[in-house]
């Protein structure tokens, strides 16, 4: 539950307290400003503050994009693994197995590097992105 109202003066609300640092019963003493009360903590009689929060709007709805940050470290990743191969990367193919760290060759999306492997599926970076493949078909 969000607090969007103040709670009506002499009202008991659960509020954590500051000093009990849990959240009490604490008694509404007064507002002390539109979006602010006071209020009485029932246990020790500490006097705390409650702020409303106002409702954001349209926060969930939106998908997160992937930030520019994010894909441009990924580039920076692919270029530094570039300059660690040494031969020739093993071409992909779904029946073959690669491990973490192996470097292959996609006939679509080019050159990669596996940055996580499991039983059926690894993680590649590729120049342009980082993707989901398959591996070890049988
Ligand atoms: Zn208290």
């Amino acid at each position: 539950m969000t607090n969007t109202q103040l709670p009506t003066v002499a009202k008991k609300v659960f509020y954590p307290c500051k000093k009990c640092e849990t959240e009490r019963y604490q008694v509404v003493i007064a507002h002390a400003t539109p979006k602010s009360a006071r209020l009485e903590c029932e246990v020790c009689k500490t006097k705390n503050l409650m702020a409303i929060v106002e409702p954001k709007k349209g926060r969930s709805a939106v998908p997160k994009k992937k930030s520019a940050n994010k894909v441009a470290s990924e580039l920076a990743r692919w270029h530094q693994l570039r300059e660690t191969i040494d031969g020739k990367p093993a071409p992909y193919n779904m029946k073959a197995a690669f491990e973490t760290g192996a470097a292959l060759e996609h006939p679509k999306f080019g050159l990669g590097f596996v940055i996580h492997s499991t039983v059926q599926s690894i993680q590649v970076i590729f120049e342009d992105a980082e993707r989901s493949l398959v591996h070890n078909r049988q």
